[in-house]
C-alpha cells in the first residue's frame, strides 16, 4: 500500500483515515515488515525542532499518524481537510485486530500497578488478545538493552510503548535497531487511560478537537507544557503555508 503524505514544517504526515491507518499497518504486522509509528502533534514538532536525535527520528518514521488538532490546522491552512487520527484510537483498534488474528501484542510503559490493570483490562475486553511481554516503564538505561533481547524473545507482533514524548520514541529507536519484524507505536499516557486512571475527555470535546483543553483543566500541570509550544507552532504553520502557498512562490522561467 503507497503511502500518501504532506510535509507540516518539514517532517512527512500520512494523510489517511482511521481505518486506512489500521489496515495499513495490519498489512505491516501481516508481512512482518517493522515498523515505527509516531502520533505527531505541535509538542513533538516543536521539540524535535529543538532535539537533533529526535528529528532524525520523526523524519526516518514509517507512519507518522496525524493525532492532535494543530497538526490538523497546519494542514488545512495549506489547503488540506484531514481528520484527526488520536492515537489512544489507533492503538486500540489495531489491539482489536491483532486479537482477531491471534497476532501477539507487547506493553511497555507506565508505572507497574497502571501496566497490570491495562493488561487485565484489554483481557476483558478482547477475548483472543495474546500479551506476550509487559515492562513497566520505570527503569535505568543500563536496563535498556536487557529489555530490547527479552522483547525481541517474546516475539511480538505489535508493541506499545507509553513513556511519553520524547523518551519513548527514542527508546523504540533502539528496539527497532534489533527487531525487525514487529510494529511500535508511542502512545503517551494512553495505559493510563485504559487502567482508569486519567479520565479520556469526553465525546463533545474529541468532536470539537479540543481533548488538549479538557487534559489541561484536568492536569493544569500541561498548561506549560502548552504555552511553550503551541503558539510558536501555530506561527510557523502560519508562515510555512504561506512560503508552500503557490501564489507566493517565485514564478519559474516558463510561468
Ligand atoms: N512514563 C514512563 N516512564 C517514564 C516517564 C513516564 O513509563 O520514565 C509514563 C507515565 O507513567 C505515563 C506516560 O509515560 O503513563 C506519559 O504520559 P503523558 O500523558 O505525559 O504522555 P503524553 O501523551 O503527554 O506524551
Amino acid at each position: 500500500m503507497e503511502r500518501k503524505t504532506e510535509k507540516v514544517l518539514g517532517y512527512d504526515v500520512d494523510l489517511t483515515t482511521l481505518s486506512g491507518a489500521v489496515d495499513y499497518i495490519m498489512g505491516k504486522i501481516m508481512n512482518k515488515e517493522g515498523m515505527q509509528i509516531v502520533t505527531i502533534n505541535p509538542e513533538i514538532i516543536q521539540l524535535a525542532s529543538k532535539n537533533s536525535t529526535y528529528s532524525r527520528i520523526l523524519r526516518h518514521a514509517d507512519f507518522v499518524i496525524p493525532d492532535g488538532s494543530g497538526i490538523k490546522l497546519a494542514l488545512k491552512l495549506k489547503g488540506i481537510e484531514q481528520e484527526q487520527i488520536p492515537g489512544i484510537d489507533l492503538a486500540l483498534e489495531v489491539i482489536r485486530s491483532c486479537s482477531e488474528m491471534k497476532y501477539s501484542i507487547a506493553l511497555i510503559g507506565a508505572k507497574e500497578e497502571i501496566l497490570q490493570t491495562t493488561a487485565k483490562r484489554l483481557k476483558n475486553e478482547f477475548r483472543g488478545i495474546n500479551i506476550c511481554y509487559m515492562r513497566n516503564g520505570y527503569f535505568m538505561p543500563d536496563k535498556e538493552e536487557e529489555i530490547i533481547y527479552a522483547l525481541k524473545e517474546a516475539e511480538p507482533d505489535f508493541v506499545l510503548v507509553a513513556m511519553g514524548i520524547p523518551k519513548q520514541e527514542i527508546f523504540i529507536n533502539k528496539c527497532k535497531n534489533v527487531i525487525n519484524n514487529a510494529a511500535f507505536i508511542g502512545v503517551g499516557g494512553s495505559f493510563d487511560v485504559w487502567a482508569g486512571a486519567v479520565q479520556r475527555a469526553p465525546e463533545f470535546f474529541r468532536i470539537m478537537g479540543c481533548e488538549w483543553l479538557f487534559r489541561t483543566f484536568k492536569q493544569p500541570e500541561r498548561l506549560k507544557r502548552i504555552y511553550n509550544t503551541l503558539p510558536v507552532f501555530l506561527i510557523r504553520a502560519i508562515i510555512d503555508s504561506i512560503r508552500t502557498n503557490s501564489i507566493f512562490r517565485k514564478r519559474g522561467k516558463n510561468d
